[in-house]
């Protein structure tokens, strides 16, 4: 507790300690001033009495006054006591040396010291001490105060005389008491610009350091110049060579230099020709008395009239610098400008453009040099010199409207650039523009105005511009036109988008529009309503014909294998066209009814097209209906599987069969898959209906002959599902069957992605001992290919080869060659559909493994399944018989 306090107590002292020191420093001047001051004025002081004694002349100019008002002006009034200590102390001393007695020195002092105090208060208080030498009013109050108070202080002294009646007052002539006065304030005027000018802060620094060396040196050059051109001429005007020759010391050594110089020489003249030597001292034109008096006044005006010259001089490189730094920070925000920038005077010469200026309209240097003209530029820059003129007649109309509002044009440019430009009249006529390169934002603008009616992906108009033609076309049907809207929806492209990516998905997007494009008449508008769907409005229309051609035309052409990235891809489409005016004549009612008709297409097996028909809505209201059902259908295990079994050929037994979906619906009775398997796709509800028909067909197949197996449906949305490996062994596990009783019938379609997402899983089936089948082969496209990428375990000859094999020799020649196929990649092969004795010979005598089909049995109830099955050994003979 106690040290802090010591220690602050401590710090007080000191701090008041210092403060008291700091506090005397105030009132004191410099160590250099306290020794220049009294030496510079005890030095002038014995060279003034040793004139006077010698009697080589009175000297006129008292310099101590004005060493001492100088030093005054250069301090605070707070040190002026001690200044005057300083100095006049020093003149009474160095007087009484000389042999003034004490009542003259008393007087002489008083005078001084109310003579410098006088001017020196009066200037502080009316002259502006910096930049002196410029001022007029400077020079006039420091001439007029001088005179003032060399008068006051003169009247004083002289009367002071007077009252003690010294010996002196015999000489205190008036003719005295004016010459005294004139001295004394020619002294300050002549010497004080000399010290001021000396200790000016500006010109301190100038010169260099060995300035004064080198300018006492050239003085002695001048010196002995103009006595040498004295002694020739003989004549006193050969002196005011000194004055041009003084100048031109001042400009090579400086303000200090050369002022330094010559006051050393005036000292060493003033000496000489006190000693007797000299030409001055000796020279009959001049009086006896007035030889120190003309030294002092030549050297003093020689020295005078160079110090405004280099002050000038000095002000003048000052300007220039701040000329040069001004130009310099100029120059750096131009060239740092992002736009260009250009002023040009009243006659359009070019006054300043930066960088950016010239590289904006690629200007070759010699065009861009200060006060090139306007129109050189025009005439000698071709295409862009031409666009250069649009901004003469630019600043040239503004000129004649008088306007001085800012200006703003556009330039482009023959590379297709656009340059957009400010421009402002100026005062003088002249003109400011300033540059920028606007062609992105430009093009972006363009971009943003072409979205707005294109779409960006395939560059066909957008639904925006869809619904501007739409009713364009409507307005027509007044006049008796007719027209079509065709809505085209793809096939599978949400499968080739998922499995493929979207990169391809887009590919592909943009390869439906090239087509649509080239396949439409002029003036019938293609467009992209957005995902898979497009439109075409057909116009005009003079038969319905007209319309279900194209639509045929559409259906085929996106049916055709699309190249992908090297991969061919298979999609398809389905169109549905609603007429105008016969449908509807309202743009929004068309819209819907194209719709609808799309939707019939779609729900007919796809890749066609359907126009309008009155029923629709209610069909597709019927269709939200079955969806609507279908959720609750396992819930309320409205769900059941019938059985079909296929006929192994050569044992004539069932070898398997076929797991068939139905629904039996609370009021529409028993609904067929091909009624409510694309709404379970479309809806995901494929998801837990395919899980629910593989436990029940797994369940069931268990409690069947052991040699019987099962085949299951798998939807290509159940591949996609990650959970399908994990449903197929548990469903395995909770029946208790052996994986090689479970097939599982696959079609092309899931294969669409011959990568490993698809075949990994399928491959992890088969090494689970799961068979895998080949359903409805020979109804996509590149059914090879895909049997090359995975070792089918069996293919399913589709229906539809089967049905006509009697009457169709190319149906036969591919079951023929199917049926090799098969056997040549040691896969079992089943005919489906087979309905006749005729198409079950046939095909038994091509050699196929197994068949499948009316003529065999139709899918049966489990029930019933089950008691065919445990029928026994003669069960070919009856299910034929049967079929017979
Ligand atoms: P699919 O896999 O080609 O099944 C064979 C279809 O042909 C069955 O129709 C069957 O009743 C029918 N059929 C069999 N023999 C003949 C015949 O001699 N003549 C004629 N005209 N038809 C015959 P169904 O049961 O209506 O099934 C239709 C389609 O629904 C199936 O075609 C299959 O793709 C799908 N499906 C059936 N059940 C399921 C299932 O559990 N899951 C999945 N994902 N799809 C299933
Ligand atoms: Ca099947
Ligand atoms: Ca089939």
């Amino acid at each position: 507790m106690q040290r802090p306090l010591l220690l602050n107590g401590c710090r007080r002292v000191e701090e008041t300690r210092h403060g008291a020191w700091e506090q005397v420093r105030g009132y004191l001047p410099s160590l250099w001033v306290a020794v220049l001051l009294p030496s510079a004025i005890f030095a002038t002081i014995a060279l003034h009495h040793m004139a006077l004694k010698t009697g080589g002349g009175v000297p006129n100019l008292y310099p101590p006054t004005a060493i001492l008002l100088v030093a005054l002006l250069r301090h605070r009034p707070a040190v002026w006591p001690v200044l005057f200590f300083l100095g006049t102390g020093t003149e009474a001393i160095a007087h009484r040396e000389f042999g003034f007695d004490g009542p003259i020195l008393a007087i002489n002092c008083a005078y001084n010291l109310l003579e410098t105090l006088l001017i020196a208060v009066a200037m502080k208080r009316f002259c502006d001490l910096t930049n002196w030498y410029l001022s007029i009013r400077w020079i006039a109050a420091c001439t007029v105060f001088s005179l003032v108070a060399a008068a006051v202080a003169v009247s004083l002294g002289f009367a002071l005389i007077f009252a003690i009646d010294h010996p002196f007052a015999q000489y205190m002539t008036p003719a005295r008491w004016v010459k005294q006065t004139i001295s004394d304030a020619a002294s300050v005027v002549l010497i004080a610009p000399i010290l001021l000018s000396w200790t000016e802060p500006a010109f301190r620094q100038s010169g260099k350091s060995w300035g004064f060396v080198e300018a006492f040196g050239m003085m002695a050059a001048v010196a002995a110049l103009t006595s040498a051109a004295f002694w020739m001429s003989e004549s006193v005007a050969a002196l005011f060579l000194m004055f041009p020759l003084l100048s031109l010391v001042t400009l090579r050594a400086g303000l200090f230099g050369a002022t330094g110089g010559a006051v050393v020489a005036t000292a060493v003249a003033v000496w000489a020709t006190v000693q007797g030597w000299g030409p001055i001292a000796n020279h009959p034109d001049l009086p006896f008395g007035d030889r120190i008096s003309f030294l002092q006044l030549y050297f003093l005006g020689a020295i005078l009239s160079s110090i405004p010259m280099t002050m000038i001089l000095k002000v003048r490189s000052t300007l220039a610098e701040a000329v040069d730094a001004q130009a310099a920070i100029s120059q750096a925000a131009l060239s740092n400008m992002a736009q260009g920038l250009s002023m040009f005077d009243a006659d359009d010469r070019l006054i300043i453009c930066n960088g950016e200026f010239s590289k904006l309209y690629k200007l070759p240097e010699e065009l861009t040099r200060h006060a090139t003209p306007l129109d050189k530029m025009i005439a000698k820059y071709g295409r862009t010199g031409k666009q250069l003129g649009k901004l003469k007649r630019l600043v040239c109309g503004a000129r004649e409207a008088g306007d001085r509002e800012q200006l703003d044009g556009e330039i482009k440019l023959p590379d297709g650039r656009v340059i957009n430009v400010h421009c402002r009249l100026l005062d003088d006529g002249g003109w400011v523009a300033t540059h920028e390169d606007i062609t992105e934002r430009r093009q972006a603008e363009e971009r943003i105005a072409y979205l707005a009616n294109f779409d960006a992906l395939t560059g066909l108009s957008n639904r925006a511009q869809f619904n501007e033609q739409l009713k364009r076309l409507v307005s027509y049907l007044e006049r008796g036109h007719r027209f079509a809207l065709h809505a085209v929806d793809l096939d599978r492209f949400k499968e080739v988008n998922d499995t493929f990516g979207h990169a391809a998905g887009d590919e592909l997007l943009r390869q439906v529009a090239t087509r649509l494009r080239e396949t439409v008449r002029t003036g019938e508008v293609v467009t992209r309503l957005g995902g898979d769907e497009f439109a075409i409005l057909q116009f005009p229309l003079e038969q319905p014909e007209e319309a279900s051609a194209l639509a045929a035309r559409v259906v085929k052409l996106l049916s055709k294998p699309f190249t992908i990235n090297g991969r061919t891809v298979v999609i398809g489409a389905s169109v549905g066209i609603a007429l105008a005016p016969s449908d509807t004549c309202d743009a929004a009612e068309l819209m819907q009814k194209s719709d609808l008709a799309l939707y019939r297409a779609k729900v007919d097996g796809r890749n066609g097209y359907r126009f309008y028909q009155p029923g629709m809505d209610a069909a597709q209201h019927a269709r939200r209906a079955l969806e609507a059902d279908l959720r609750s259908a396992i819930k309320n295990r409205e769900l059941e599987l019938h059985y079909q079994p296929i006929l192994d050929v050569k044992e004539g037994s069932v070898g398997s069969c076929e797991a068939l979906l139905r629904w039996r619906h609370p009021t529409r009775g028993l609904v067929h898959p091909a009624e409510f398997i694309s709404v379970a796709e479309d809806t995901g509800l494929i998801l837990p209906i395919g899980e629910w028909a593989l436990n029940a067909a797994c369940r069931e197949a268990a409690s069947w002959p052991a040699g019987v197996r099962v085949a299951v449906n798998l939807s290509p949305v159940q591949f996609k599902s990650s959970r399908l490996i994990s449903q197929v062994k548990g469903a395995l596990e909770r029946a208790g069957l052996d994986p090689s009783r479970l097939e599982l019938e696959i079609t092309e379609s899931v294969l669409l992605q011959n990568n490993n997402s698809v075949l990994k899983p399928l491959h992890r089936l088969r090494a689970m001992g799961v068979s895998i089948a080949m359903d409805d082969f020979g109804t996509g496209y590149s059914s090879l290919s895909y049997l090359r990428s995975f070792p089918f375990d069996k293919i399913k000859i589709d229906r539809s080869f089967i049905s006509d094999l009697g009457t169709r020799a190319d149906d036969l020649a591919i079951v023929h060659a199917a049926i090799g196929l098969s056997r040549s990649l040691g896969m079992i092969c089943t005919g489906e559909g087979v309905e006749t004795k005729e198409q079950f010979a046939l095909l038994e005598a091509e050699g196929c493994t197994q068949v499948q089909g009316y003529y065999v049995s139709r899918p049966l109830p489990a029930h019933e399944m089950q008691e065919l099955l445990s029928g026994g050994s003669n069960l070919t003979g009856r299910l034929l018989k049967q079929a017979a």
